[in-house]
């Protein structure tokens, strides 16, 4: 089930059915790409239609951010938790190690990914994270070499948006991974480069206001929540 915001498709699916949905894709060899859909980008998705077709291609929509929960309750529509890309990693992630699946980790500079992935297996004990690749990497036939070689069933890419779904849809059905999904500064934060909001910030919605205050150049793209909401409001 997927609910419009402002033309933009969004999953209205708990992490469970999600997370029961993608394992049948693993199962069935089904290509699907999971975007994190969030007020920046929709904004811009209304400017730009290559980003609109984009992110409607995509298989699994998830609600990250505050901005697109409120949006469907001032449009009666019925998403009502967010699924942040970093916390639908780590339940993939998750998932992989209770269903024997295997990841790949690709994206971040070099090292990064090698430290997310010694993280994801201390957290994920038996996690079968075959293979890592930074986002660096020039040569695009030792990206994707190392990745069918390692016949993984997920592939986390971690380069920023849009080009880590520009790069996904570009390749997706060359190479052998099943599931791919965005994951934007996600390998910077598993790896402890990068602080995320304290539990309490998060669980009030108030993660925007915590990156605001520890990198208070971003206030200028944190401007576009009120003009979405009215925009949304006014659709
Ligand atoms: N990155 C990369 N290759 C590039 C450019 C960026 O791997 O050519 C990585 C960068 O090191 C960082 C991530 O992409 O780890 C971008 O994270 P950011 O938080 O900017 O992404 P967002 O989620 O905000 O789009």
């Amino acid at each position: 089930m997927k609910e419009k915001i402002l033309g933009v498709d969004v999953c209205v699916d708990s992490y469970e059915g999600l997370i029961t949905k993608i394992l049948e894709d693993i199962d069935q060899k089904r290509k699907s790409l999971i975007v994190a859909i969030n007020p920046e980008k929709i904004m811009k998705a209304q400017e730009d239609p290559d980003l609109h077709r984009l992110l409607n291609s995509a298989t699994y929509q998830i609600p990250d951010g505050i901005g697109v929960i409120l949006a469907s309750k001032l449009k009666k529509g019925s998403i009502r938790n967010r699924i942040t890309g970093i916390d639908m990693m780590l339940k993939l992630c998750e998932a992989a190690r209770d269903h024997h699946k295997k990841v790949f980790l690709y994206g971040a500079k070099p090292g990064v990914a090698e430290t997310a992935k010694r993280e994801l297996e201390a957290m994920y004990p038996g996690i079968e994270i075959v293979g890592t690749m930074d986002g660096y990497q020039k040569n695009q036939e030792v990206v994707k070499d190392a990745i069918n070689q390692s016949q993984a069933d997920i592939l986390f890419v971690a380069m920023g948006s849009p080009a880590q779904e520009n790069w996904i849809l570009a390749n997706m059905n060359d190479i052998f991974p099943s599931i791919f999904q965005g994951v934007g500064g996600s390998f910077d934060v598993i790896s402890g480069n990068l602080k995320r909001a304290p539990k309490g910030f998060q669980s009030l919605g108030l993660e925007w206001l915590y990156r605001l205050l520890k990198e208070p150049w971003r206030w200028k793209r944190q401007l576009i929540l009120p003009a979405f909401l009215v925009k949304a409001l006014r659709d």
